[in-house]
C-alpha cells in the first residue's frame, strides 16, 4: 500500500491524536473541572503556546530547562513552547499590574515538555489549574487545596490523597543538620523517594557529597504523617511556620475533609519556583501524581519587579482521566434522514432545519447509499433515529421514523416537526 510511511501516520513522539470519542471525554473533563473553578469565582485565561525563551528559562529550574521545546523563528527570535501555565500567567500579570488582587484565574490547556515519553508522561499534554495571586494568608492555601480536592471529586476520583510539604520546613531541617549547601542535591533525591528504593535515594545524596549517616537521617525524617500531627514538628522547626499550619489545618477542617491530606517531607517537586507549601495529589491505585502545586512567592517579582505572593495547582488531565478510567465518550447522532431521490430533498432539508433548531444533531443522506447500506452506516456511527422519506409516505404527508434504540418503527406527519 502506498501513502505515508507507517511512522508518519502516527503523531510525533510523545504526542497523541484525539479522535471524537476521546476528545469528548477530554471535553467532559474540561466542563467538569471548569465548573468547579468557576464556582469559586475563578475566571479562565489563555496565552500563546509559544513564549519568549527568556521568559521560560527564567525560573524553570535545571531539570525543566532541558525539557523546553526551543526554536528560533525566521527572524531569529529565541522562542519556546510553554511547559506550564504558571510562568505565562506571571508574565501576563507583569504588564497587567492593576488587575485587582487577589487574582483568581484558571486554565485548561496544552503544555509541552521534551521529556522521555513513558506511561503517563507525554510531550504534549493538557493541564487544568488555578492561580491565586496576591495573598499570603493560610486561607489562600486552604482555598487552593479545597479547589484541588473538589476538582478531583468532581472528576470522579473516589479515593485520593494530597501529600503536603513545605520547602521552608525542609530548608530549616537542612539548616539544623548543617546541610544547607547540599539543598539542590537533597531536593532532587527526595523528589525520587516515592519512585526509588531507599539505598538509591541515599546514594543520590552521598554521591552529591552528603555524608552517609546524614543522608540516611534525612531519608528517615522525610516520612509521612497526618497533617494535624505535622504541626508540632513544624512548630519545632519554626514557630511562625507552625502557626501558619495550625491555621491551615483549622481552615481545611471546615472546608474539606482533613483525612484527605498527609504531611510528607519527601514532596519537594521538580519546578524551581516554589517557596513555601508544595503538594501532590494521588488518585486511587494510580501510581503517578495526578496533580501538584504550591506557593511561589518570588516568581511574580522576577517578572514584574513587584513582590507578589501567589500559589496554585495544576492537574495533569490525561493522567486524571487514566486514574478515573475515563477514556471515551460516544456521542451518537440524533437523526439521520434517508431519502431516495432529489424530489424528497427539500423535505429532508426542511425537517433537518427544524430538528437542528430544536437542538438535535441531524445528517442528511448524500445520495450514494441504498437504504440497506445507509442502515448499516447509521448503526456503525451510532444513531438514535433514522427518518426515511419515501415517495408513498410523502404523498400522505408523513415520514417513517425508525427508533434504532427501541427497534420500533412508526410514522409521523411532516407538519408535526
Ligand atoms: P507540574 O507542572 O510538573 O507540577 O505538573 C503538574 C501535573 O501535570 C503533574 O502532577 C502531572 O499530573 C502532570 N504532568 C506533568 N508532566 C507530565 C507529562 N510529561 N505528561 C503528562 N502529564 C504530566
Amino acid at each position: 500500500m502506498s501513502g505515508l510511511a507507517d511512522h508518519l501516520r502516527k503523531p510525533p513522539r510523545g504526542m497523541r491524536d484525539w479522535l471524537p470519542p476521546q476528545f469528548y471525554a477530554l471535553k467532559h473533563m474540561e466542563d467538569v473541572l471548569s465548573k468547579v473553578a468557576e464556582s469559586f469565582g475563578y475566571r479562565r485565561v489563555e496565552t500563546p503556546v509559544v513564549e519568549h525563551f527568556e521568559v521560560l528559562a527564567k525560573k524553570a529550574g535545571e531539570e525543566v530547562i532541558n525539557e523546553i521545546y526551543y526554536f528560533k523563528d525566521k527572524a531569529g527570535r529565541e522562542l519556546g513552547l510553554r511547559f506550564d501555565m504558571t510562568v505565562p500567567v506571571a508574565r501576563v500579570l507583569s504588564y497587567n499590574l492593576d488587575t485587582p488582587r487577589p487574582v483568581r484565574w484558571y486554565y485548561f490547556t496544552k503544555v509541552f515538555r521534551y521529556d522521555e515519553p513513558q506511561h503517563g508522561r507525554f510531550r504534549e499534554f493538557y493541564q487544568f489549574g488555578i492561580e491565586l495571586v496576591g495573598s499570603q494568608s493560610p486561607r489562600a492555601d486552604a482555598e487552593v487545596l479545597q479547589i484541588l480536592t473538589e476538582s478531583l471529586t468532581a472528576a470522579g476520583a473516589a479515593s485520593y490523597v494530597v501529600k503536603i510539604n513545605d520547602r521552608r520546613a525542609v530548608d530549616k531541617m537542612l539548616e539544623s543538620l548543617g546541610l544547607s549547601a547540599y539543598r539542590d542535591v537533597i531536593y532532587r533525591a527526595l523528589d525520587k523517594k516515592l519512585k526509588l528504593p531507599r539505598e538509591e535515594v541515599v546514594a543520590l545524596m552521598t554521591r552529591g557529597g552528603v555524608p552517609l549517616d546524614k543522608a540516611e537521617k534525612i531519608y528517615d525524617m522525610a516520612g509521612e504523617a497526618a497533617l494535624q500531627d505535622a504541626v508540632d514538628l513544624l512548630t519545632r522547626l519554626d514557630p511562625s511556620l507552625g502557626a501558619h499550619y495550625a491555621k491551615l489545618v483549622r481552615y481545611l477542617e471546615v472546608s474539606t475533609s482533613l483525612e484527605r491530606f498527609r504531611f510528607d517531607m519527601s514532596i519537594v517537586r521538580g519546578l524551581d519556583y516554589y517557596t513555601g507549601i508544595v503538594f501532590e495529589a494521588f488518585a486511587g491505585e494510580y501510581k503517578l501524581a495526578v496533580g501538584g502545586g504550591g506557593r511561589y512567592d518570588d516568581l511574580l517579582e522576577l517578572y514584574s519587579g513587584v513582590k507578589t505572593p501567589a500559589l496554585g495547582f495544576a492537574i495533569g488531565v490525561e493522567r486524571l482521566m487514566e486514574a478515573v478510567g475515563l477514556h471515551s465518550v460516544e456521542k451518537p447522532l440524533d437523526y439521520y434522514i434517508y431519502i431516495f431521490d432529489d424530489e424528497a430533498y427539500p423535505h429532508a432539508v426542511s425537517i433537518a432545519k427544524k430538528l437542528r433548531k430544536a437542538g438535535f444533531s441531524v445528517a442528511v443522506e448524500l445520495g450514494e447509499k441504498n437504504l440497506k447500506d445507509a442502515f448499516e452506516y447509521v448503526l456503525k456511527i451510532g444513531t438514535r433515529y433514522l427518518i426515511i422519506i419515501g415517495r408513498k409516505e410523502l404523498e400522505r404527508g408523513v415520514v417513517k421514523i425508525r427508533d434504532l434504540q427501541r427497534r420500533e418503527e412508526y410514522e409521523k406527519s411532516i407538519n408535526e416537526f
